[in-house]
């Protein structure tokens, strides 16, 4: 193990191994590369959970294509969902007859990309899509396509590879299930 072997003892298993994230990120930007061909899309990272996914993401992708970021509300220290969506950090730019993929690292309720989606179509972008690492399908609480995603996961608290539980294991290379102990003592 290597210098964050500390940050595993708070796991109860490792779900997605680096390697196999690898390969799927992989796959994705090899199907995005064919997907947006002749086009320029606007990568929109959602900060700060899809940053590690993010660069590994643009580098996949062989098109000429620009980058932006936003911040929206989440959870805060809490493993459940508010429900309550705010913009803290806008775009720097108009997307206006833009091709925008959202750079997500998990769809849960779908609350936060179905109130993005809307945003951009009401912003006149050309056409939006979701990207994501990983996908809840079983935690749907509204109707949401989602485009693009690595993995489907059972419903459990997942951190590492820029997922976190109140700021921490952001840096864990593999994706893994947080033990309850951890945020029972939260709750
Ligand atoms: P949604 O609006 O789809 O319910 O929530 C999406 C956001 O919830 C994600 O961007 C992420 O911040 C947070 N989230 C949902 N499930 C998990 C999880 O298993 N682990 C972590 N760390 N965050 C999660």
């Amino acid at each position: 193990m290597n210098n964050t072997a500390t940050l595993y003892q708070d796991l109860e298993r490792v779900l997605i191994t680096r390697e196999e994230i690898q390969a799927a990120v992989k796959r994705l930007g090899e199907q995005i590369t064919k997907d947006y061909e002749g086009k320029e899309p606007l990568f929109v990272c959602i900060l700060k959970g899809a940053v590690v996914f993010y660069t590994d993401l643009i580098r996949e992708i062989d098109l000429p294509l620009n980058l932006e970021f936003m911040s929206i509300s989440s959870y805060g220290a809490s493993t459940k969902s508010s429900g309550v969506v705010n913009i803290r950090k806008d775009l720097d730019v108009d997307v206006t007859g833009r091709d925008i993929i959202i750079v997500e690292d998990i769809v849960d309720s779908g609350m936060t990309l179905s109130f993005l989606k809307k945003v951009f179509a009401t912003r006149n972008a050309a056409s939006v899509r979701i990207a994501t690492l990983l996908n809840k399908p079983a935690r749907r609480r509204v109707e949401l396509d989602v485009e693009y995603y690595c993995f489907n996961i059972p419903d459990a608290f997942v951190v590492g590879y820029g997922l976190d539980y109140a700021e921490k294991y952001r840096n864990l290379p593999d994706i893994g299930v947080l033990h309850p102990r951890i945020y029972a003592k939260d709750e």
